[in-house]
């Protein structure tokens, strides 16, 4: 086995899970087969999971703080800074852009009704969140005791504060050198750590996507084949077309190099359907894949990982059309200028864990007066379209960087 590279080992993993995947689901879930085989898989990717999970709030915030702390002077900081914010809305933009127009065309929804979800809808409770409420949580949410928000894993609050801190060892400068050694060896550590991890990518990558498939409900998925279809068609054309070409056109990648650079991340966040679990894969494959400079990958990266979400970004904005499809009401214009800036915020706000798209459209949907109880018709296929819609987002986190490190070079 050790002769197989890891990238073509977790390939495999991923293959395998799938087959066997569906092998159980025409087993059933009655047979003994079944039940052990899926026990087992829950094991093998709860670990994986924990591993990973165990792994992140160290990573975030030794590679934001050194990475800051790298950006020496205060020049390079502004740039890194800008241009990556820039990076982030744009594509945001053009990502829930792509979205609107085609639900728009293609109007997801017309043909069925939302009196056909009436049970599902009657046993979702939803929590209550208007837009401002949203805004001021958001807001609430980012600067926290550190060591509260370290121990309870609230990655926005962990980034906020590596950010001050690193912009600190920038400003204090020779002064604090023994700190900025010692967090630059912890950052070392912690990858090697990553790096023991990511042998268990294959297994735990085959145990995540059986369990996905395995537990997949056909008959719900044909009834909402056209709706996924589309989000598929929108959050492929995101990432295999606009992202790579926007890659290539700023720094000649071609999306071949960017693909065997990436794969490992991308796989994970599939199986995964969690960018902030997915990072430190992601990390390692800017770093030693696909050469991105330390400081600006750990940078860009934990920033993007918790607020670049193409993938959901473009969700949000088809699921709130396709439910004011079901609910037969039409959007106006501004009312889809309404849809594009929740949406925005939505993906903004949305942490980097499975389904957390989900959590945060209730506001889109309020923002336009749409039933949020509609969510309950999305949720049973949520898993899978999270799959896609987490490998663009943790895509657009790894171009972010690359194209980041190229408009810095350039000036
Ligand atoms: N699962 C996504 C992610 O981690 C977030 C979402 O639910 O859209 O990137």
């Amino acid at each position: 086995m050790s002769r197989i590279s890891l990238n073509t080992q977790i390939f495999l993993g991923a293959a395998l899970g799938i087959a066997t995947g569906a092998g159980f689901m025409q087993l059933g879930a009655e047979s003994s087969v079944t039940q052990q085989g899926l026990y087992a898989a829950k094991l093998v990717a709860t670990v994986f999971i924990d591993l990973l999970r165990m792994i992140l709030i160290p990573l975030v915030f030794t590679s934001i703080v050194v990475g800051v702390a790298n950006l020496r002077s205060h020049q390079q900081m502004n740039q890194v800074w800008q241009r990556t914010l820039i990076f982030f809305f744009s594509t945001m933009a053009i990502a829930i852009i792509l979205g609107l127009t085609a639900a728009n065309l293609l109007q997801p929804g017309a043909g069925l009704e939302i009196a056909m979800f009436q049970d599902a809808m009657q046993a979702f409770k939803v929590t209550q969140m208007s837009v401002t409420d949203f805004f001021a949580h958001f807001l609430h949410s980012l600067f926290q005791n550190p060591f509260a928000a370290l121990a309870q894993g609230n990655v926005l609050a962990v980034v906020i504060f590596a950010l001050l801190l690193g912009i600190a060892l920038v400003a204090g400068g020779e002064r604090y050198r023994n700190i900025h050694v010692l967090m630059q060896e912890f950052l070392e550590l912690i990858l090697m750590l990553v790096g023991w991890i990511m042998h268990l990518a294959p297994l735990g990558i085959m145990a995540l996507l059986l369990q996905l498939v395995a537990s997949q409900d056909i008959g719900l998925l044909s009834t909402l084949i056209r709706f996924m279809a589309i989000v598929l068609g929108v959050t492929l054309l995101h990432g295999v077309v606009v992202l790579p070409l926007i890659l290539y056109l700023t720094t000649g990648m071609t999306p071949a190099t960017f693909w065997r650079g990436a794969r490992e991340a991308l796989i994970t966040a599939f199986a995964t359907s969690s960018s902030a679990a997915t990072l430190p894969v992601t990390l390692r494959c800017a770093e030693q894949h696909l050469h991105v400079k330390r400081d600006i990958a750990g940078f860009v990266i934990p920033l993007g990982a918790t607020v670049n979400m193409d993938g959901t970004a473009l969700y949000e904005a088809i699921a709130a059309l396709f439910i004011a499809n079901l609910a037969g009401v039409e959007l106006s214009l501004i009312q889809q200028v309404i849809v594009f800036f929740t949406a925005m915020m939505a993906a903004i706000g949305a942490p980097g864990i499975p389904s957390a798209g989900m959590v945060t459209m209730v506001m889109v949907l309020q923002s336009v007066g749409l039933p949020v109880e509609a969510i309950a018709i999305l949720l049973p296929i949520d898993r899978i379209l999270d799959t896609f819609r987490t490998m663009v987002n943790v895509e657009g986190d790894l171009i972010g960087s690359l194209v980041v490190q190229r408009w810095v070079q350039r000036d």
